[in-house]
C-alpha cells in the first residue's frame, strides 16, 4: 500500500492512503538515506511504501524521491540531522513586530534558508490588532521591502480572523510548513486555518533534552480549502543550514543580483575594492537591515558555527 506520512513522533509514523486510512507504522529495517545521515529517515510529507501486519500495525519499507525536504541539525556538535519535512511547496514564517518582537535578522535568516532548500517562502506577520500607530508604519516598511523581494506578504490578526481568508486563498493546493518563535500565535493561526487540527494554543514549550532526537515531531493537517500545513511544534525556525561562505550571497536574493558586478568573483562584500553590494547598500539599493542581516550569517559561517 501507499500513503502520505502525516505524523512522526519520532517512534513511529503515521500514515494515510489515497482513502484517508491512517495507519500506525514503523520502519523495517535500516533505510540509508545517500545524501544526509538522519536519526529520523522518513518524514512527514514522504510518500511512502507499506505492509499491513495481521496485528493491526503496519511496517514502512520503501520511500518515494522527494522534491525536498527541511533539515534541522540535531545539536551543533552532532553530525545528526533530522528531517523536518519533505515535499514541500512552502514554507511561511509567523512573525511579529512586537509581543514578542521578531528581529529582522531571525527573517532574513528564514528567508535565506528557504532560498538555499529551494522552497517558496512567505512571511505572515501576526497580532496586527495589537500594534501602535508606529509599529504599524514598520511593519508596512517591512512589508514593502520583502514585497519588492518577492516575498508574499500577509498582515493578519489570528486572533480577530483579520485578513485570515487571503492567506486561506494563497495556502490552498499547497503543502506548507509553518515557522515561528513561540508566542507570535502560530497555534492561534493554525487553529484558525484548520480548526480540526487540534494544535494546542498558549502552551508551554515541553521539555527538551538536546541530546535526545525524540522530543519534537512534525505533524500534518488537511486544509479545508486542499492542501496541507505542516506545524513542527517546539522548532522556532529551521535555523540556518550549512552554508559555505561564498554561498551566502546566493541566497540573499538582492544581494546576488549585485554581486555579479562586483571586481572579485569571490567577493565577500565586505571590504573588498569595487564591490558592487557595499556601492549598492550604500546607495540604498540594498536595504541596510538585510546587508546587516547578511554580514549576521557570514560571521556565523567564518566562526563555524554551522559546522
Ligand atoms: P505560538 O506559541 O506561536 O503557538 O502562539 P499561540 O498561538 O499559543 O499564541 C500566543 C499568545 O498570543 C496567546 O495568548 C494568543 O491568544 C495570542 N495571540 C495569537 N494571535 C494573536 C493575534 O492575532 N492578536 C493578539 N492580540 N493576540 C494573539
Ligand atoms: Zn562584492
Amino acid at each position: 500500500m501507499v500513503g502520505l506520512v502525516v505524523k512522526n513522533t519520532g517512534s513511529w509514523y503515521q500514515v494515510k492512503t489515497d482513502m484517508g486510512e491512517l495507519f500506525e507504522c514503523k520502519i523495517k529495517g535500516h533505510f540509508r538515506m545517500q545524501e544526509i545521515r538522519s536519526t529520523n529517515p522518513i518524514a512527514v510529507g514522504d510518500y511512502v511504501e507499506f505492509e499491513k501486519n495481521d496485528d493491526g500495525t503496519a511496517m514502512i519499507h520503501a520511500i518515494s524521491d522527494r522534491k525536498n525536504y527541511i533539515v534541522r541539525r540535531s545539536s551543533n556538535l552532532s553530525k545528526h540531522s533530522q528531517i523536518l519535512a519533505a515535499n514541500l511547496d512552502l514554507v511561511t514564517l509567523v512573525v511579529t513586530i512586537n509581543y514578542p518582537e521578531t528581529s529582522t535578522v531571525f527573517i532574513d535568516r528564514f528567508l535565506a534558508t528557504a532560498e538555499a532548500y529551494r522552497v517558496p517562502a512567505c512571511i505572515v506577520f501576526n497580532k496586527i490588532d495589537r500594534y501602535s500607530e508606529s509599529e504599524m508604519e514598520y511593519l508596512v516598511g517591512l512589508e514593502n521591502l520583502y514585497h519588492l523581494l518577492r516575498y508574499p506578504v500577509f498582515k493578519i490578526s489570528a486572533l480577530l480572523s483579520e485578513n485570515i481568508e487571503e492567506l486561506i486563498t494563497f495556502l490552498s493546493g499547497k503543502t506548507t510548513l509553518f515557522s515561528g518563535n513561540s508566542g507570535v500565535g502560530k497555534s492561534t493561526l493554525i487553529n484558525a486555518i484548520a480548526p480540526h487540527s487540534l494544535a494546542k494554543t498558549g502552551e508551554i514549550s515541553s521539555y527538551h533534552n538536546k541530546g535526545m532526537h525524540t522530543t519534537t515531531f512534525s505533524e500534518m493537517f488537511e486544509l479545508l480549502s486542499g492542501g496541507h500545513i505542516i506545524d513542527t511544534p517546539g522548532i522556532k525556525g529551521f535555523g540556518t543550514i550549512d552554508m559555505e561562505v561564498a554561498e551566502i550571497g546566493h541566497y540573499f536574493k538582492e544581494i546576488f543580483e549585485f554581486s555579479k558586478d562586483c571586481k572579485f568573483a569571490n567577493c565577500t562584500h565586505v571590504h573588498e575594492p569595487d564591490c558592487a553590494v557595499l556601492h549598492a547598500v550604500d546607495k540604498q539599493y540594498i536595504s541596510t537591515s538585510r546587508y546587516q542581516s547578511y554580514l549576521s550569517v557570514l560571521k556565523d559561517c567564518n566562526e563555524g558555527k554551522y559546522r
